[in-house]
């Protein structure tokens, strides 16, 4: 619509919409209102409302969009998506870093890394109560109890929660407790819980899955948009390659590739790519540097000790030293890294 259009103006569009069946969507509602279109059209019906449209009062502009994702697709919203977790936005100046362990594993040990990573610096917490695990025997978390520990870590620093749904019958206890809601690389395409969390209130962190493609990640994603939870962040976790020195290969490009393609924020994992800890500190900077909006980092006070990724953890004291040479990264890209609490 015309940047200066009257409501009753983008109303009386709406409603031609609803006459052939259609569903406006408000994509973007200032500094102008762009209604977007996402139902499968033909070539005639296109023309028919096109035709219609383009002479209405107000309407600036009818345009066609080719790509498969529609919603996240940077060409439907150009201005960045920014999405408010704990009272800050992910997707502007700052750069946020989200840190704690893999999983929680105790109210104390939780406790103490939550109390570390705030001090430090992070400006939201993460950690695992339903974790999922490669191998059906191995520490799978400790459910309703590691969600408690959580809130309770929130009440301690102040600072948001960052913690994995693995099923959409889970979604509303985890939404319960969480700040921010996990989906996790093996469940990128479990289009039932991606349609879950589209239908609650709550900031979803969507990770790439570690055989998908930058395409796959954008339609899981449109699956949540879809569903109208707009608050949608896309996490690069490390791909599948044939290399063994680390973990996962860390797709840096597709940092560079989504932000051009879509206007939701981008989080970057340096851990689960890098496997190791050694590397986490020189992936992160890496990750400021190409353009990345927020980090999810693992941090353990005693990683010989964890029972879930402690290869890849940083100490207490290994996640200061990287918080002090992120900022000068940041700073030479025109960002900053959120201080701690809000
Ligand atoms: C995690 O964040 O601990 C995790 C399980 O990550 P991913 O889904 O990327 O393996
Ligand atoms: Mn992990």
């Amino acid at each position: 619509m015309k940047p200066e259009a009257p409501k009753a103006e983008v109303g009386r569009v709406i409603a031609v919409l609803e006459e052939f069946g259609l569903q406006a969507r408000v994509i973007s509602p200032h500094p102008r209102v762009v209604l977007g279109v996402v139902e499968e059209m033909d070539r005639r019906l296109v023309e028919r409302v096109s035709a219609r449209l383009e002479g209405m009062p107000g309407v600036e502009e009818v345009s066609r969009f080719e790509s498969s994702w529609k919603l996240a697709s940077r060409e439907f919203h150009p201005e960045p998506t920014l999405v408010e977790v704990g009272g800050r936005l992910v997707g502007g100046e700052e750069v946020l870093v989200i840190a704690g362990p893999c999983a929680v594993e105790s109210r104390q040990g939780f406790l103490e890394a939550a109390r570390g990573v705030a001090l430090a610096g992070a400006a939201a917490l993460r950690g695992g109560a339903f974790k999922p695990r490669t191998s059906p025997y191995s520490f799978r978390g400790l459910g309703r109890e590691g969600l408690e520990i959580l809130a309770e870590a929130r009440r301690l620093t102040g600072l948001p929660v960052v913690t994995e749904v693995l099923s959409a019958s889970e979604v509303e206890l985890v939404a319960r407790y969480a700040d921010v809601l996990q989906i996790g690389t093996r469940n990128m395409q479990n289009f039932s819980l991606l349609e879950a969390v589209g239908e609650v209130d709550r900031p979803v962190l969507l990770k790439r899955g570690m055989m998908a493609t930058i395409k796959e990640l954008l339609l899981s994603a449109e699956y949540v948009l879809a569903r109208g939870n707009w608050q949608v962040m896309l996490c690069e976790r490390g791909v599948r390659t044939f290399e063994t020195s680390t973990r996962n290969t860390l797709d840096l490009s597709a940092v560079a590739v989504l932000k051009e393609l879509t206007h939701l924020p981008v989080v970057v994992d340096p851990s689960h790519a890098a496997g190791r800890r050694e590397l986490v500190p020189a992936l992160a900077r890496a990750a400021v540097a190409v353009g990345a909006d927020a980090l999810l980092v693992e941090v353990h006070p005693r990683p010989q000790e964890a029972l879930s990724d402690g290869r890849q953890s940083l100490t207490l004291e290994g996640f200061q030293d990287m918080m002090r040479e992120l900022q000068a990264v940041a700073q030479a890209v025109g960002r900053r890294v959120a201080g701690g609490r809000s």
